[in-house]
C-alpha cells in the first residue's frame, strides 16, 4: 500500500509550508563494481507536513529517519526525487526566487564547520548582510551589532574568530548568520545535539526567545524528544523516511499512540519524581534503509506486532493528532499530569 497524500493546504491562511509527497531516492552505486545497477535508497517516503505561521514544529526521529533530508530539500540543498514544497504559496523548487529563498534560513548542527575559521564574527555576518544587501552599506556595522545583541554575544564578540569561541558561542553566531537575512521560517537542525548538556539548554531558551520576539516560524529537527518538549508547540515523529505520528506537543507527549513514539517517550527525563528515563528508547537497531521491511516499517522492533503488519503499511489516521498504526489507541487521559502517566504498557494494549 502506498502513502495516501493528503490534500493540499494551500487555501489554508495559516500554513507558511506545506509539503505534499516528499520523496527522495539516492542511487548508491559500488565505485568498484561499475557494472551492477546502483541501489536506491529511499531516505524520505510520502511525507506531507504543514507548518503554520508562528508555530514551532519539532521533526524527530533516529538517525537515518530522514528528517534532515526534508530539512534540506526544504532550502534546497537536496532536490526530492517527487512531491511539492510550497512556501506562502511559492513553489520551493529548482527555480525559487532568491527573495523566497531568503525568507527560510537553516542553522546546522555543527556550528564549527559552518564558519569559516579565517573569518572573523564580524566579517561572516557582515558578509550575508552585504552580498544579500539586506540594510545600506553604511548601517552594516550597526546591524551586525544588533545581531549580536539579539542572540547574546554582545559586540564585544565582534573580532573573535570561531577557535576563539565556545561550541555554544559559535552556535548563536550561525543563528545570528541565519536571522541577518530576517527569515519568517528559521530551520534548526540539530542545533544542540555537538553542545555540552549544560549549553544545549540556553541555546534552546534562545530560540523560543527569538521566536517570541521576532515572530519566527521554527521547524526544530532533533533525535531526542526531550528537546523539542522545551520549544515546540508541534511534533512530527519519523521512522525510515516516513513520519509516524504527528499532533500538538502536549497531546503527543500525553497520550502518544504509535509504539515507535511511546518507545522515545520512555527515554524522556519524567517530570514526575521518581520515575526514571529508560536506557534503550526502542529496543533493537533500526533495519538497514536498502531492505526496507515489509508492511509497517516498525513491525521487526515493535511489542504488538501482528501478523498483519508484516504484511500491510498503515496511513497516517485523519485528524489533529495523527498517527500510523493499525492498532493506534487513544488511552485513557492522565490522572495526575505526568508524562506517560496512566498509560499502561503497550503489550497490554492490543486483545
Ligand atoms: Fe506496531 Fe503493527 Fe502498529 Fe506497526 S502497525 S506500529 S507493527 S502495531
Amino acid at each position: 500500500m502506498t502513502t495516501q497524500s493528503m490534500p493540499a493546504a494551500a487555501l489554508d491562511p495559516r500554513t507558511l509550508l506545506s509539503i505534499r509527497g516528499l520523496r527522495v531516492d539516492y542511487e548508491v552505486k559500488s565505485p568498484r563494481l561499475s557494472r551492477t545497477p546502483a541501489t536506491v535508497l529511499r531516505a524520505v517516503d510520502g511525507v506531507d507536513l504543514d507548518v503554520h505561521r508562528g508555530q514551532a514544529l519539532g521533526l524527530v526521529g533516529e538517525s537515518g529517519s530522514g528528517k534532515s533530508t526534508v530539512a534540506r530539500c526544504i532550502v534546497g540543498l537536496v532536490r526530492p526525487t517527487a512531491g511539492d514544497i510550497t512556501f506562502d504559496g511559492h513553489a520551493m523548487g529548482d527555480g525559487r526566487s532568491r527573495e523566497v529563498a531568503r525568507r527560510v534560513q537553516i542553522v546546522f548542527q555543527d556550528p564549527y564547520s559552518s564558519l569559516n575559521p579565517r573569518m572573523t564574527v564580524a566579517t561572516a555576518i557582515g558578509e550575508m548582510l552585504r552580498v544579500h544587501r539586506v540594510v545600506p552599506r553604511d548601517r552594516v556595522d550597526a546591524r551586525i551589532d544588533e545581531l549580536l545583541e539579539v542572540v547574546g554575544l554582545g559586540r564585544r564578540m565582534r573580532n573573535a574568530y570561531p577557535r576563539q569561541l565556545s561550541g555554544g558561542q559559535r552556535q548563536r553566531v550561525g543563528i545570528a548568520r541565519a536571522l541577518s537575512l530576517e527569515p519568517e521560517l528559521l530551520i534548526a537542525d540539530e542545533p544542540v545535539s555537538a553542545l555540552d548538556v549544560s549549553v544545549q539548554a540556553t541555546i534552546l531558551a534562545l530560540l523560543q526567545d527569538l521566536r517570541e520576539r521576532l515572530g519566527l516560524t521554527l521547524l526544530l529537527i532533533a533525535h531526542d524528544l526531550a528537546v523539542v518538549r522545551q520549544v515546540c508547540d508541534r511534533v512530527a515523529v519519523m521512522y525510515l523516511g516516513r513520519i509516524v505520528e504527528e499532533g500538538p506537543a502536549e497531546s503527543l507527549f500525553g497520550d502518544a499512540r504509535h509504539p515507535y513514539t511511546r518507545g522515545l517517550l520512555r527515554a524522556v527525563p519524567s517530570l514526575r519524581p521518581g520515575v526514571r528515563a529508560e536506557q534503550v528508547a526502542v529496543v533493537g537497531e533500526p533495519p538497514s534503509p536498502y531492505q526496507l521491511p515489509s508492511g509497517c516499517r516498525f513491525h521487526p522492533r515493535c511489542p504488538i506486532a501482528r501478523a498483519r503488519c508484516a504484511v500491510v503499511s498503515p496511513d497516517l489516521s485523519l485528524g489533529d493528532h495523527r498517527a500510523a498504526c493499525h492498532f493506534a489507541w487513544v488511552p485513557p487521559a492522565p490522572t495526575d499530569g505526568g508524562l506517560l502517566s496512566g498509560v499502561p504498557p503497550v503489550h497490554e494494549v492490543v486483545p
